[in-house]
């Protein structure tokens, strides 16, 4: 894409209903919610609020189209086909798209330019090339038989998304789950369902048949807990907060459903002394306030050797000062608002929490500007263990830097949280940074970068961060079944 000068406009929205088996549908109920531009706090549109009915309908859809319709009979390459088709169609409106997340959600446009968009395209045509590719095994089993095994569709699967990276939560859930010949009922967030309904129409001029893809905007209350709850859904894919997963959890037990969980994260992000100084201050900064520090894997426990802590810090301040804070529709803005009012406050909260448990707030530390959701990029120092910043997910642009003197407990101390998601290690010394690796309990170790997302790679969370994994060959696990076929010879 080109390099952008001036601020970019706003962009008209599309498409604010629900999309069911290959129609744009009010809701049954005819209510809908507003969903607002979180830099200015203006209601950008009314969408439809899908409730149990409309999930209902979706489900429907979805379970005829796996059953019974062109997709149940369709060929693994024409699948693929049809999902590359999907991917040009997004490539070609990537500008508008890029413009819709930023609106939506108010990530800056240099980043939903540069990041969001880009791995949406590029999670899609990986998924499809993959889709020709599955194949079970031939076994070598006791006795006169032929033993082999099928990799087959797990069914209609009900993908339940949160509104930090929208379009991406839902790529990643796409993908796999139409590689492996599932079909999809998705709810994206209540704050971002922009994108996400603007794919489904892509998706309907690509050519994915009626039911394929079904997306109902609505509240977790409501329509995503009706779709957990649907018997005819054989899976849940969720990303979202562990708070919310236990009681999908609960809600998925008496039908027996699969679920697979992407949850928070409270990521260790480690300095050695020997470090190459300024590229980890750099990837430090970044792997936190990057997307406003709304990223699971923000490394927001970021613990700097004794030796270099002081210089490490102040040039961590001087990075910080020149942020900039802003319109997110200006290329120059680095950081926008939180994505709604509640983030906003919750981040606030725990400014306080900090300077409260004793830590020092030596950069930023208070609201950006009255109107709209901004926070200033917030470093704390001094911060212990049990602090609540260095416990709690924060999910805003709040650092918290720990000082450490030795390996073995700084490795102790990285995982002394239920979170396991993702961790990072900056120095020039291979073994140890292996040897980090290795300790740390976490479903990525970055060294010397962060938040690098290559599709291939799985991607997923130990411990409280979640059941399965993303991406990668690991990801399609998520939507296939195995059957074992055993033939007497
Ligand atoms: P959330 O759990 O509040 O909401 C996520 C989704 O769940 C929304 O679509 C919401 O409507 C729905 N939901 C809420 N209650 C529900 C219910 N009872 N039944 C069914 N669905 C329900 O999370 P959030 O605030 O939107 O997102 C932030 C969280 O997501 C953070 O904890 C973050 O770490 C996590 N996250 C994890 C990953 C990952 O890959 N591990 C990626 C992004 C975000």
């Amino acid at each position: 894409m080109a390099t952008l000068t001036k601020p970019v406009a706003r962009p008209e929205i599309r498409n604010t209903q629900c999309y069911i088996n290959g129609e744009w549908v009010d809701a049954l109920s005819g209510k809908t919610f507003e969903t607002l531009h979180p830099a200015t706090e203006e209601v950008i549109a009314h969408i439809a609020e899908g409730d149990a009915a409309d999930i209902d309908r979706a489900v429907t859809a979805a379970r005829e189209a796996f059953e019974r319709g062109p997709w149940s009979s369709m060929d693994a390459r024409q699948r693929g086909k049809l999902m590359y088709r999907l991917a040009e169609l997004m490539e070609e409106e990537a500008e508008y798209l890029a413009a819709l997340e930023t609106l939506d959600n108010g990530k800056p446009i240099r980043d939903s330019r540069a990041a969001d968009i880009p791995l949406v395209v590029e999670c899609i045509k990986y998924y499809a090339g993959w889709a020709d590719k599955i194949h079970g095994d031939t076994i070598p089993i006791s006795g006169d038989y032929l033993c082999y095994t099928r990799r087959e569709p797990i069914g209609v699967v009900g993908q339940i998304i949160p509104w930090n990276f929208p379009a991406l939560m839902a790529a990643w859930k796409w993908g796999p789950a139409l590689a492996a010949g599932c079909t999809i009922v998705m709810k994206p967030a209540e704050q971002t369902p922009l994108t996400c309904l603007r794919m489904a129409q892509l998706a309907h001029e690509a050519g994915f048949p009626p039911g394929v893809i079904n997306v109902v905007p609505g509240y977790g209350p409501t329509a995503g807990a009706a779709l957990v709850k649907h018997p005819q859904v054989d899976k849940i894919a969720f990303t979202g907060e562990g708070s919310t997963a236990k009681i999908i959890q609960a809600d998925a037990l008496d039908t027996f459903k699969r679920v697979t969980f992407e949850l928070g994260g409270k990521s260790p992000n480690v300095v050695l002394a020997d470090t190459d100084l300024q590229a980890a201050v750099d990837g430090a900064h970044f792997g936190l306030f990057f997307n406003q520090g709304q990223c699971c894997t923000a490394g927001s426990r970021l613990f700097v050797e004794d030796k270099i802590h002081d210089e490490f810090v102040d040039r961590l301040i001087t990075k910080n000062s020149s942020r900039r804070v802003g319109d997110p529709f200006d290329p120059q803005t680095e950081q926008g608002p939180q994505v709604d009012h509640a983030q906003l406050e919750k981040v606030l909260r725990y400014i306080d929490y900090g300077k409260q448990d004793g830590a020092e707030c030596v950069s930023g530390g208070e609201r950006h500007g009255d109107r709209g959701y901004f926070v200033k990029p917030t470093i704390f120092t001094g911060v212990k263990d049990d602090m609540r910043i260095a416990r709690d997910e924060i999910f805003g642009p709040v650092m918290s830097v720990l000082k450490f003197s030795d390996l073995d407990e700084v490795a102790e101390r990285a995982n002394n949280t239920p979170f396991g998601l993702a961790a990072a290690v900056w120095t020039r010394d291979i073994n140890k940074a292996h040897r980090l690796a290795a300790k740390i309990r976490s479903g990525t170790v970055w060294i010397n970068c962060y938040d690098v997302f290559d599709i291939a790679a799985p991607f997923g969370g130990f411990k409280h961060s979640g059941i399965g994994r993303e991406k990668g060959a690991a990801g399609l696990d998520n939507y296939l079944e195995t059957k074992s076929v055993i033939v007497k010879m």
